[in-house]
């Protein structure tokens, strides 16, 4: 039995060509970048290609390309930069209640060890923040808007420009979390209209540990860690000079079969979500049915635990989640679901299903095989179909 993996919006494996790029990297190509003699050459070099290949993806210069460790460190230094920067003045944050908890636990930090103060903005029943609740929101000290594209949970994409706008009308620095949309939506930082933006390698077929913050030239922040002037002093510490190598080789593979991608898996993930709405009863789709990232479908099943299904399929060879990686060890309904008035009876059975560069046709046709089967068995055993 082989295995099917559709999880991709945990991580992704990383593509053979992304691999190869890497390589010389770690042995012939070693060198610190900031070496003075000419071993250095090579990898300096390379990060500076990558530099620039990222910046044409994300419609930027190549000197605001910062390299990080990934979604959660360019989280943390937007959101952290912008605020210590205004530490004189302890200014106000405006983020949504959906964001991944890179942003979330950073504002919360922000509020009880710095005395911010932050708002989270409420999103819809289709997680959608509204762009007139965020011109509400504003105050005269606000510093900082921090709203993520995609969603990670449910892959609603959010009305970024109209955020940028008021942003902008009231001169304040705006961030996002773009780690689920680049590679999978075009993402150019001028249409988008922000000013800071993180994404990650590991969820686009590079590498685990490495990302890049988008730093709007002229953007008022701080570095959050200091040594060395490497990033422009943004960011000290000797480059990962293969990660970086592989980051700008997977964002750009995504950003080239982008098209070819979306229009494929579109069609596999359409037809395994409304398979499901209709083969199995009792069963609702979370997020906006359109507005959404063309590669994902979270799915609740009612009167089940989605954990339980996910390890009737694990058992089966299937790999899936329970909306977020990061959260499946805690207790409790997801804030996302929370967030969009899903009912926790109807939050608790829902499943994300994600689907990536290696999903074929045969992988749908096994899951769709096995769901009913799996579902009805469930909920035969379950103690809440009998409860409501
Ligand atoms: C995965 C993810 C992150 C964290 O990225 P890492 O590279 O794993 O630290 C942040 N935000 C979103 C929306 C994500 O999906």
């Amino acid at each position: 039995m082989s295995r099917i993996y559709m999880d991709y919006n945990a991580t992704t494996p990383a593509d053979p060509r992304v691999v190869e790029a890497m390589l010389p990297y770690f042995t012939e190509k070693f060198g610190n970048p900031s070496s003075p003699h000419s071993v250095a050459h090579e990898p300096r070099a390379a990060i500076e290609r990558a530099r620039e290949q990222v910046a044409s993806c994300l419609g930027s210069q190549p000197s605001e390309v910062v390299f990080t460790s990934g979604g959660s460190e360019s989280d943390n230094a937007a959101i952290k930069g912008v605020a210590f920067a205004h530490l004189p003045e302890r200014g106000h944050i405006i983020t949504s209640a959906i964001e991944h908890h890179a942003v979330l636990s950073t504002c919360e930090y922000l509020e009880k060890e710095f005395g911010f103060s932050v708002t989270y903005l409420p999103v819809n029943a289709d997680g959608l923040v509204d762009a007139r609740d965020v011109r509400r929101a504003v105050r005269g000290d606000t510093c900082l808007i921090s709203v993520m594209h995609v969603n990670n949970e449910v892959g609603t994409i959010q009305p970024l420009k109209e955020i940028a706008d008021i942003a902008r009308e009231h001169d304040i620095t705006f961030h996002t979390d773009a780690v689920q949309s680049v590679g999978k939506l075009p993402v150019n930082v001028n249409a988008l209209g922000v000013d800071l933006l993180s994404l990650s390698a590991h969820k686009l077929y590079g590498p685990k540990g490495v990302g890049a913050l988008y730093v709007r030239a002229g953007t008022r922040m701080h570095p959050i860690a200091h040594g060395g002037s490497h990033e422009r002093g943004m960011r000290a510490g000797t480059e990962n000079v293969a990660g970086i190598v592989g980051l700008a080789k997977a964002v750009e593979l995504a950003v080239d079969e982008m098209d070819r991608e979306t229009a494929r898996l579109s069609a596999l993930r359409d037809r395994l979500q409304n398979t499901l709405l209709r083969e199995i009863s009792d069963v609702v789709l979370n997020g906006h049915r359109e507005n959404r990232i063309p590669v994902m479908a979270n799915v609740s099943f009612l009167f089940v635990e989605g954990e339980s299904i996910v390890l009737s399929l694990d058992m089966e060879g299937i790999a899936v989640s329970t909306g977020s990686a990061c959260t499946t060890d805690a207790t409790g309904p997801s804030h996302v679901l929370a967030a969009m008035g899903v009912e926790p009876n109807v939050a608790q059975g829902s499943v994300r299903f994600g689907l990536g560069r290696y999903t074929v046709e045969s992988d749908v046709d096994r899951v769709l095989a096995l769901m009913p089967k799996i579902v009805e068995r469930l909920r035969m055993i379950s103690p809440l179909r009998n409860r409501a």
